[in-house]
């Protein structure tokens, strides 16, 4: 059963934090309980990645990154179950961009920071519309430092690594645990220590170790500081 907040104003929650620490399904649980839009915005990042890829373009040339992301039209959408499809200029990239070589360029093309000043904006708008919970790296910190609520979730790497792993073989991609943890720390890293925007607990963010918790009782505590 959805129970509904009682608002008038846009209610914009925001939830960051590391690959693996649970937040895309978190988020995605929360914002169909209180009946709110999910903005994964990783996916959007993702998205631009792989049209990186596809048209052959040196994610160094940060020049043509930037052109491409500015022609580029990323659309979300929600489906009934609350996961989300993504469109890439008309086209839905949603199994897509979840494939490991994107994985492996993604932090490259969203430490641009005029590829990132592009998605902040397409997220404000979003966000200005209607109620929703956005999860990324830095959406407390940057995009909605004003969000309603914030939360910054983290979980042992090795545990983020586990279910990553799991996720992944689950939708049928072939890696090794090995793959994902030489996947995790490479992200890990350039996204905490990038100059623009970086993965970053805001002040303000209500931090939950989600290592020895199940969905459910991550969705319980985020759902009892709204309500
Ligand atoms: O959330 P997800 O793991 O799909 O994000 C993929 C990548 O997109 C991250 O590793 C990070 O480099 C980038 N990202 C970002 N800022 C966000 C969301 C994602 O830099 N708000």
């Amino acid at each position: 059963m959805r129970s509904k907040i009682p608002h008038q104003k846009v209610v914009i929650i925001a939830i960051d934090g590391p690959a693996g620490a649970g937040k895309s399904t978190i988020a995605r649980l929360v914002a169909q309980n209180i009946g709110f839009l999910y903005i994964d915005t990783g996916a959007m990042y993702r998205a631009l990645t792989l049209l990186v890829i596809k048209e052959k373009i040196d994610i160094a040339n940060e020049e043509q990154v930037i052109a491409l992301a500015k022609k580029s039209k990323i659309q979300l959408e929600n489906n009934d179950d609350g996961t989300i499809k993504v469109f890439l200029n008309g086209e839905n990239v949603s199994q897509d961009i979840r494939k490991p070589e994107i994985a492996k360029f993604v932090s490259l093309v969203a430490k641009i920071s005029r590829v990132r000043s592009q998605m902040v904006q397409l997220q404000r708008e979003m966000g200005q519309k209607t109620s929703c919970v956005l999860d990324g790296r830095d959406i407390g910190t940057v995009v909605f430092p004003n969000a309603d609520f914030k939360f910054f979730l983290e979980a042992d790497f090795q545990k983020r690594v586990n279910r990553r792993y799991k996720e992944l073989i689950q939708s049928g991609i072939k890696i090794t645990p090995e793959a994902v943890a030489g996947d995790l720390k490479n992200r890990d890293t350039i996204d905490s220590t990038r100059e623009c925007a970086p993965l970053k607990k805001a002040d303000d963010a209500i931090a939950i170790d989600t290592t020895d918790l199940t969905i459910e009782q991550v969705v319980e505590k985020v759902l009892s500081q709204i309500h």
